[in-house]
């Protein structure tokens, strides 16, 4: 089920729940899936730019990225279950890509910082494939840039550009896919390089 907020329609289940009934069948199936983890800061944005809106509507789940959201869950008296926090749902689909095998690509971060992240990657989860990487510091209109991406096959797009350009970036390019599960996911390659 979901919570409306501000129209923005947020999955309401628990991490756990959304990774193991969600994600995984969408990336067994190779299915394509797009993932937003909303704050309210997007949630404001969205309400201000209507094709922003269209864009973060467009996923096929938006999660609950902070307490702010989870408040004005409560204050409509539709609660939501827990708070799901892009950094969280990382680990756990580097954690599943790494059990599995899968391959992963690394969009975003300045250039130091996205090799150091990928570095750590592959410390942590040497079972993945890495399809391939790049900073953030891109033009989000270029095709041949992300054509090159769809040609390395990864099962996951790792997309940290900030938003909303991330979101955008995955909007305008994911039709050129077969497959992939898509997540824009702000700093965490800042988290991850440590
Ligand atoms: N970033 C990027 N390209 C850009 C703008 C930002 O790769 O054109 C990266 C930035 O280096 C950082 C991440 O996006 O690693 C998140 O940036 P920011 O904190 O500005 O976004 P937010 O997390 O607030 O959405």
């Amino acid at each position: 089920s979901t919570v409306t907020i501000m129209d923005i329609p947020f999955i309401n289940t628990t991490r756990d729940e959304f990774v193991t009934h969600h994600l995984i069948p969408h990336l067994n199936r190779q299915q394509k899936c797009f993932v937003v983890t909303a704050n309210p800061e997007i949630v404001m944005k969205a309400r201000e730019n209507d094709s922003y809106r269209q864009i973060i509507q467009a996923a096929n789940y938006i999660v609950p990225d902070g307490v702010g959201i989870l408040k004005a869950a409560q204050y409509q008296r539709q609660p939501l279950q827990e708070r799901v926090t892009g950094y969280e749902l990382t680990l756990d689909l580097l954690n599943y890509a790494n059990e599995q095998g899968l391959s992963c690509y690394f969009l975003g971060a300045k250039e130091e910082i996205n090799y150091k992240a990928v570095s750590e990657v592959k410390k942590t989860y040497p079972n993945i494939t890495i399809a391939g990487h790049h900073h953030g510091y891109i033009d989000i209109e270029d095709e041949t840039f992300a054509q090159s991406i769809k040609e390395s096959q990864p099962d996951m797009i790792f997309v940290a550009l900030g938003s909303p350009k991330q979101e955008q970036w995955i909007v305008k390019h994911k039709d050129k896919f077969d497959k992939g599960l898509f997540m824009g996911i702000g700093g965490v390659f800042d988290v991850l390089a440590g």
